[in-house]
């Protein structure tokens, strides 16, 4: 470490992960206050930052009758006098000296009439200057930062490696690595740290792009677990299975299978992300997919987040292809030891991963949903030396910006939704007074209609602890009581799958009228006749997990209704609900919530080592172009270090390898 630095202040650094000395030189402020205008006393407008000089006239320390304790002074240069302010600071009286000369340096605001400078500071090495301020630790605040960055930061550059030679830097006019380095932390205009932002903003985009090459790359020399290949009987009985089914494969679902069943014929392995928002249909692309590898004698796993969506696959599965040895594989149910080699296994992804023989004989592993997917689980799977063909069916829709820079390795493939299934499903944002009125709303809606409902309660399914079950039984309490003359049911984590089930089936067969869950139902599920949704404490739930949980109505041809209720008064979360509510594509939905909550947030699950971004804003499509095009112009220089460009030590993310 830095000489100076003992073992108490490594534990603060520590806290705001800074471990080596370079770390410094990426602790970027998150702010800065502006004194560089130095200006007269009579010069000074209100609600400005400036520093001004002169002779201190007058100090007091005063005790209010309250117990308070504020210090008074006035400053005077040769243009006017200006009223200095502290609070609680009785310390300072010892800093100053009525009759000599200090430079201060604040904001002017008024007090009690007055033009006064709240709480300055003073000192040449705080005044006249940008002062950056630090994300800080408690015992470590932004003077000591600006100290110790100031005393070593000359030395600290000289480790920098810059990954952008000078003839690039000068063809996009950037400064180099260690000008946007040093200005960063030491500016003297607001035009510098713009221009340092930029470039280290660039340099982390670089990074992305880098490490996804890198794993593009590395997948390449990869061989797939199974080598498929398509024979005219193949070919056949899938063209056969498109013309059995009762509707009409979309163009984009005919398109997506073509992108896969190429990628399936290949010796590397398939990695493909197959986006759709809910309702396009990306089960039966999948189940193609598998007619493929079962026919080539080889196992699908279909790995699915909640028992739930399990035995709806298993029931699809089962009916669209009957001939074919279909197996469900959830915590309660044990598998034979022996399956035929083209088993398709519908699996819930705890259990899978327990039984890791299992993976000699998968071909084809297709990650239904995966936004709820662990990282561990993806890790393992990226670590096989041969891994199997492996398809990512997803709703969440990823905005051009992620598939450039994070994504850059997966291949993409896009379903739209069928024009018939286009009808918007009306979205209202419900204050607690109105609550009241939209459930008598709803009895009425399910009285004239037959239609059905989900009321979604707010408890996190992962973490379904029995506190949550209780207030869900509470919760499910109330309701009943506001819906007396209907049928309504309870679903939860903790509800045996056979009772679950039974569930479900009284669901489908309208015994029940609404169905009250936990965000379970998020995923997959498919009930045509279930046309309103009402979400209880929706800012609790980020845009898109709404938008999913939206798209489990209007899954008909009926009009559908979706009532976020919240009792926030917060308004950025009010105006986010808001958006919600005018908006029903997913895409522009997902690059809305990425650019309000960035990209860890909204993206923290889909894929395994998402580095966190200091300054890079990933919404922002011209940084990523302009990182592109500087990727493209490396690529072709002699050079060209690809580890050098993926390691960023400003970014703390988990190893991709
Ligand atoms: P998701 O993409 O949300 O997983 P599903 O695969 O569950 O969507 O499909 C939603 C519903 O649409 C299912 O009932 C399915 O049978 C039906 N479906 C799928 N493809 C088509 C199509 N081309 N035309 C009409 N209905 C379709
Ligand atoms: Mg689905």
């Amino acid at each position: 470490m830095l000489p100076g630095i003992g073992p108490k202040t490594l534990e603060k650094l520590f806290r705001l992960n800074i471990r080596e000395p370079i770390d410094f030189l990426y602790h970027f402020p998150h702010r800065y206050l502006d004194f560089s205008n130095i200006i007269s006393i009579d010069q000074l407008s209100e609600n400005n930052s400036y520093t001004i000089s002169g002779i201190l006239v007058s100090f007091q320390n005063i005790f209010t009758r309250t117990g308070k304790n504020i210090q008074r002074a006035k400053l005077s240069d040769n243009t006017g006098t200006i009223d200095l302010l502290w609070f609680n600071q009785s310390y300072i009286a010892k800093k100053f000296t009525v009759g000599q000369r200090y430079r201060f340096a604040g904001k002017v605001t008024k007090f009690k009439n007055q033009k006064t400078m709240v709480s300055p500071i003073s000192g040449d090495h705080q005044t006249g200057k940008i002062l950056p301020i630090y994300p800080e630790t408690k015992g470590l605040n932004s003077t000591w930062f600006r100290k110790i960055i100031s005393q070593n930061i000359n030395q600290l550059l000289e480790q920098i490696n810059d990954p952008i030679p000078p003839s690039i830097i000068s063809l996009y006019h950037l400064p180099t690595l260690k000008l946007a380095l040093k200005k960063i932390h030491q500016p003297q205009t607001n035009l510098e740290i713009t221009q340092s932002r930029n470039r280290i903003a660039i340099n982390e985009t670089l990074s992305l792009l880098a490490q996804s090459h890198i794993l593009k790359t590395s997948n390449g020399l990869k061989k797939a677990n199974f080598q498929f290949s398509i024979t005219p009987e193949i070919q056949q009985k899938i063209i056969n299975f498109i013309k059995n089914l009762p509707f009409k494969l979309t163009d984009s679902q005919k398109a997506s299978w073509l992108d896969i069943q190429a990628d399936l014929l290949l010796s590397k392995p398939c990695n493909r992300l197959l986006v759709g928002d809910v309702g396009t249909g990306k089960t039966i692309v999948a189940m193609l997919a598998s007619i493929l590898a079962s026919e080539n004698n080889s196992t699908t796993v279909i790995l699915v987040p909640t028992e739930i969506l399990a035995q709806q696959h298993y029931q699809t599965f089962a009916n669209l292809l009957p001939k074919y040895p279909i197996y469900l594989l959830t915590s309660n149910l044990k598998l034979k030891t022996n399956l035929p080699p083209n088993s398709i296994i519908i699996a819930t992804h705890a259990i899978l991963f327990k039984k890791e023989h299992l993976f000699k004989q998968i071909g084809l592993l297709i990650i239904d949903e995966q936004h709820r997917f662990g990282v561990s689980q993806r890790s393992f799977l990226a670590n096989l030396p041969s891994p199997p063909h492996t398809i990512t069916l997803t709703a969440t829709p990823i905005p051009r910006t992620i598939s450039l820079t994070f994504l850059n390795h997966l291949d993409l493939s896009i379903l739209k939704l069928p024009p018939a299934f286009k009808l918007p499903i009306k979205t209202y944002l419900v204050p607690p007074h109105k609550i009241t009125s939209c459930y008598a709303w709803l009895e009425k809606q399910i009285k004239s209609t037959g239609q059905q409902a989900f009321i979604v309660c707010p408890f996190i399914e992962d973490s379904e602890a029995m506190a949550q079950v209780k207030s869900a039984k509470t919760e499910f309490e109330k309701l009943k009581a506001v819906f007396p003359k209907l049928k309504l049911e309870l679903i939860h984590g903790q509800i045996k799958p056979a009772q679950r089930e039974k569930i479900f089936t009284d669901f489908k067969n309208k015994k029940i009228d609404i169905l009250v869950t936990t965000p379970i139902i998020e995923v997959g599920i498919d009930f045509p006749n279930a046309t309103t949704i009402i979400i209880q404490s929706a800012d609790r739930f980020g845009l898109s997990q709404l938008h999913q949980l939206r798209g489990r109505v209007g899954r008909g041809v009926d009009q559908s209704y979706c009532y976020l209720f919240s009792e926030s008064v917060n308004e950025k979360s009010l105006d986010r609900l808001q958006y919600l509510a005018k908006h029903q594509d997913g895409l522009t939905i997902a690059e809305y919530d990425l650019k309000t909550r960035g990209p860890g947030e909204v993206f923290s699950t889909l894929q395994h080592g998402f580095p966190s971004l200091k300054l890079a804003d990933i919404s922002d499509i011209k940084t990523v172009k302009i990182a592109q095009k500087i990727f493209a112009d490396l690529q072709n220089l002699s050079t060209f270090d690809l580890k050098l460009i993926a390691s960023n030590p400003d970014q703390g993310f988990t190893s991709t390898s």
